[in-house]
């Protein structure tokens, strides 16, 4: 119903009409609201004359020129008088939680204007029908609004050009499939409005038929901590070219009959080196494949993607790139251990301790800086090394060190120490990778604050 500046009454003014109230004021529509009793909220709506408030008790003379009415008082009889006065004057009306009284329902929506997707469950079960919604928000990508609003704004001109119903509607699921939909949904819009109209003037069949590459973050491991885009792009992508750090419950998400390919990375042994990833996602999309390049946490963070899309934009190959939860914000999270804090750390760097040529080669002055907390990536086989650097520019010996293995998984453990001690520690415990190494106070926080306690699941 379109409800755009239309007067509507709401009778009730406690919490439960507040709601509706809301509800009605994002359809657009003019209200009144009856009432013994006003919630403040309402009042202060009042004042700011958003709303109308009249202090009475319901008579059926304040549905005169309404265009609908939701009884939401907090007493049965008023709300069924509601309802009856309402039926007699052929006014739609809505009994919050009485089914059997209601002549419409308000069901949850999910908003993605001109696009509106609702659930009702008929008054059965309010809470099932906004826990669907929270799903179908998860599946529903924030821009597709967008994506029907640049879809309405060439139907014109598309109906002229494609004169047979069929040809237009192969048309449009061509596109509502294929990169100029995914153009819009990732933010290339001003892209997306280009190859429509090209689309629309030279048909579809013009382009080359090259696919697309998504270089996307996986996160640290708990694959809940993926985006919702990162999943949407897995459940449509026809290739994923993911490395060691991608967990296997991350893959499972993956369409089904995706191919899955392997180029590994592990520490000195890099399986396929990086020119030929490079060369492999060029060759995939030439080859009309939609590709997903999975990577574990961000791609921009230690990740090498930079040079990965440097060689995709060299052969001209559509991209997007996905953020993902770089490991020093997972495991910070995950081990309650906050990279800053008012009393500890004004400032945070996150840095490699990959060795090169055998040693770790870093600006030690700069990261033994006073209040601030340092995080090295692929750190554990030079730990030794950064520990007596770190001490031999100022830090001091019993500054706090975390060592987090496979954070965020169910494996989970965070191994404690100081500079002094932690090499030490380390040499007796088997530790299995990906390990983050995190340097600085705020490392104490870690014994109150730790939350996350996977059951152990036994030797890995
Ligand atoms: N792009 C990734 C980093 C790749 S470098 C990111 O943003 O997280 C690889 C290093 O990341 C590993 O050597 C390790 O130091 C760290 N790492 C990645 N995942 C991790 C995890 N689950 N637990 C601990 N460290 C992790």
């Amino acid at each position: 119903m379109n409800l755009k500046d239309r007067p509507c009454l709401v009778v009730g003014g406690g919490d439960v009409a507040c709601r509706k109230i809301n509800l009605l004021r994002q359809a657009g529509a003019r209200l009144t609201v009856v009432a013994t009793h006003f919630d403040p909220r309402l009042r202060s709506l009042a004042e700011s004359r958003e709303i109308t408030l009249v202090p009475a008790e319901f008579t059926p003379a304040h549905l005169t020129k309404q265009c609908l009415v939701v009884a939401a008082t907090d007493d049965a009889a008023v709300n069924r008088a509601v309802a009856e006065a309402a039926n007699r004057a052929f006014v739609p009306v809505n009994v919050v939680d009485k089914p059997e009284l209601c002549t419409f329902v308000m069901p949850s929506i999910i908003d993605r204007s001109p696009i509106m997707v609702a659930v009702s469950s008929a008054g059965a079960s309010p809470v099932l029908a906004r826990l669907l919604r929270a799903r179908l928000e998860t599946l529903i990508p924030a821009a597709y609004g967008k994506l029907a609003a640049l879809v309405g704004g060439f139907r014109a001109e598309v109906k002229k050009r494609f004169t047979t119903v069929d040809a237009r509607r192969r048309f449009w699921e061509s596109v509502l499939q294929g990169p100029i939909a995914e153009m819009m949904l990732s933010g290339r819009e001003q892209q997306a409005v280009a190859a429509l109209q090209a689309a629309v003037e030279h048909g579809l069949d013009s382009s080359d038929g090259m696919g697309e590459v998504a270089l996307v973050g996986a996160g640290p491991g708990d694959p809940d901590l993926l985006t919702f885009r990162a999943l949407r792009l897995l459940q449509r992508a026809d290739v994923i070219v993911y490395d060691r750090l991608v967990s296997k419950e991350i893959l499972d998400l993956a369409r089904r009959d995706a191919d899955q390919i392997y180029v590994g990375k592990e520490r000195d042994n890099h399986s396929v080196p990086q020119e030929g990833i490079n060369d492999l996602l060029v060759r995939l999309a030439q080859q009309g494949k939609r590709v997903v390049r999975l990577k574990g946490g961000d791609p921009f963070i230690f990740g090498r993607g930079g040079e990965e899309i440097d060689t995709l934009a060299q052969y001209q190959v559509p991209f997007q790139v996905v953020p993902g939860i770089t490991a020093a914000a997972g495991c910070a999270s995950y081990s309650g251990i906050p990279l800053t804090h008012r009393d500890h750390a004004q400032s945070v760097v996150f840095v490699t301790g990959h060795l090169k040529d055998g040693s770790v080669d870093l600006n030690w002055k700069a990261l033994v800086q006073p209040q601030q907390t340092v995080v090295f990536y692929m750190g554990l086989k030079g730990l030794a090394e950064i520990c007596e650097r770190l001490m031999a520019h100022g830090m001091a010996a019993t500054t706090p060190l975390a060592l987090v293995e496979q954070g965020t998984t169910t494996r989970q453990r965070v191994h404690l120490g100081t500079l002094a001690d932690m090499p030490q520690k380390v040499a007796t415990v088997d530790i299995k990778p990906p390990t983050l190494i995190i340097v600085g106070d705020v490392v104490r926080l870690h014994e109150k604050l730790a939350w996350f306690q996977p059951l152990a699941t036994g030797p890995q």
